[in-house]
């Protein structure tokens, strides 16, 4: 019954189906981070016939495998290539916005940085869904379950034998160890990882998690989905792009899907799951007629559920390069980020407001490159664990191929500004510190700058960390889109699980929280349908 089946390296030629194949138990669109856990944990069911639709191409490719290159995914066949709207508190710039667009999705074209939020995060999720599902004692749970940690044991917080393998940066380079010196040295607490007590309370710095196996990126799909792959019960389209949702009133049936330039229909006899990330999840819900009343009457698109929520509430975390020359060429690590930093600014703070990553190149904006970038150095982002601002999904059409717009609104709430600088001084006070003494010549850019220069230099260095999330969030408020079971209210059969569910986004990088959300669905799935 299988179409194409599990196929990571699917043959284009491959006939279509015929329509008696075409009918699943569930539907699983986008085999990204949540996509690859929903489909890989239902298909442990023989029973349930599960279909899992990417718009990418397989992930054998060194540049996803080797941890290494992963810059180099960037603007290849496995990025949709989104990029913001232009926005005057950026100086009219188009912030690039990245997004994997290959089996694994984002987990197969990132760092790899396994970042599991602040305790706190999950407890304002519980407090937001009114469910204690999501509260941290409960995902504390999920994430035992899911880890295979091979770092320094801690049975209350980390996982052992789960589907991924969650090492410590193995060796990491000189100057992440100087980094987490530098921290203690300002009286920053450093930590075993940062992924167990370090995010209970105000923060510290730490060397990184990854999902490095073996000396090969471990995706998301290489955990849930790649294992499976052979079973009668799983399909996996690739090249396959899901276009619209089908109903029949207010009923989930199935999907459409543009697959080798036809529109091919798929019926779900329980229910569809939608898990293309913060971008494309908003756009195929308001191309389906799922969405602000006055968005779809301006695309001609029929309305099926009015929700203002769709496309809303688009958060993410915004970063400032601070670089600085090493003394001499320095290696870079596994991925380049191997060591962290969080800090709350005070310590009232119920979670860090300040979010660091340490790569171990320079890494100036397109905007900044002709300021004075060293031949040899590291960049820390000094990054916003909260921002304030706040941005949107709208549609430029009706239609499959018409590229949602994405309007950020990078640095609109002058607050950030404020945090902005906060973070920046906090970086060249780290900087100034002894551990960097040997390996660090000076401090590149931003460097002294008179106040007006150094707002001129933020606003042009202010870029992503990739973490869109929030535009379909989960709540109880006319905004929210999903309920605590990550159903889509006022419709049945049809959930989402991906990114855009978040109420607010996790204090760190967002790839574990979105494998707690595959989780989360797949319970309340077995639950509901008792299976
Ligand atoms: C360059 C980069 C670096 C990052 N670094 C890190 C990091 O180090 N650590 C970390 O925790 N997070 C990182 N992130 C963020 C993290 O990868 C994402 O937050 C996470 O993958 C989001 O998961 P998701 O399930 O919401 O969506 P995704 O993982 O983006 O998955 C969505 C999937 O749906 C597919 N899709 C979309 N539309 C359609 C359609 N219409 N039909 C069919 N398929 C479709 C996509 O191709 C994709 O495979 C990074 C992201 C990027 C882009």
């Amino acid at each position: 019954m299988t179409l194409t089946h599990s196929t990571e390296r699917a043959s284009p030629k491959e006939p279509p189906a015929a329509d008696a194949e075409r009918h699943y138990d569930f539907i699983v669109c986008g085999a990204g981070t949540s996509g690859c856990v929903v489909a890989g944990r239902l298909a442990e069911n023989p029973e349930l016939r599960v279909l899992l639709i990417e718009a990418g191409s397989h992930d054998e490719h060194d540049d996803v495998m080797q941890p290494g290159h992963w810059p180099l995914n960037l603007g290849s066949a496995r990025d949709w290539n989104f990029a913001g709207q232009p926005n005057a508190h950026v100086n009219h710039r188009r912030i690039p916005l990245n997004m994997g667009r290959v089996l694994g999705g984002g987990s197969s074209v990132n760092v790899m940085v396994w970042a599991r939020g602040h305790q706190n995060d999950w407890e304002d999720f519980a407090a937001e869904s009114g469910d204690p599902a999501w509260n941290y004692a409960s995902v504390l749970e999920i994430y035992k379950r899911v880890e295979d940690y091979i770092g320094q044991p801690d049975p209350a917080r980390r996982g052992q034998g789960g589907p991924v393998h969650v090492s410590p940066a193995r060796n990491a380079q000189p100057i992440a160890h100087a980094m987490i010196e530098a921290a203690r040295e300002l009286g920053i607490p450093s930590f075993d990882n940062p992924n167990g007590q370090m995010m209970e309370g105000r923060g510290g710095a730490a060397i990184n998690d990854l999902i490095v196996k073996d000396g090969q990126r471990h995706s998301i799909y290489r955990a849930y989905v790649h294992p499976r792959r052979h079973q009668p019960n799983l399909t996996v389209l690739t090249d396959t792009q899901v276009s619209r949702v089908l109903f029949e009133g207010t009923r989930v049936v199935g999907v459409e899907a543009l697959r080798e330039g036809r529109l091919e229909r798929y019926t779900a006899q329980q229910e569809v799951i939608l898990s293309l990330g913060a971008v494309n999840t908003p756009k195929v819900l308001m191309q389906s007629g799922v969405g602000p009343e006055d968005e779809l009457r301006r695309h001609g698109i029929p309305l099926v559920q009015h929700l203002p929520g769709v496309g809303a509430n688009h958060q993410d975390h915004v970063s400032f390069a601070v670089i600085f020359e090493y003394s001499s060429p320095q290696p870079v690590g596994y991925g380049g980020s191997e060591a962290t930093l969080y800090w709350s600014s005070s310590a009232a703070l119920r979670q860090p407001d300040m979010f660091h990553c340490q790569v171990e190149f320079p890494v100036p904006s397109a905007e900044n490159a002709g300021l004075g970038v060293p031949a040899h150095g590291w960049t820390m982002f000094a990054g916003l664990a909260h921002p304030k601002s706040r941005g949107r999904i709208t549609l430029s059409g009706a239609n499959v191929g018409d590229a949602p717009l994405i309007e950020p609104n990078t640095l609109s709430d002058p607050d950030d500004l404020r945090c902005a600088y906060d973070n920046i001084r906090l970086v060249q006070e780290l900087g100034a510190q002894r551990a960097f003494r040997g390996l660090v010549k000076a401090e590149s850019l931003p460097g002294r700058m008179s106040p007006g220069a150094l707002e001129q230099y933020v606003r042009n260095a202010a870029v992503t960390y990739w973490h869109q999330s929030c535009t379909a969030k989960m709540g109880r408020d006319a905004m929210s889109v999903v309920d605590s079971r990550l159903q889509v209210y006022g419709l049945q059969g049809l959930r989402i699980a991906d990114a855009s569910v978040m109420p607010h986004v996790t204090s760190g990088n967002t790839m574990a929280p979105c494998v707690v959300i595959g989780e989360r669905a797949v319970q309340e799935i077995r639950t509901v349908h008792g299976i």
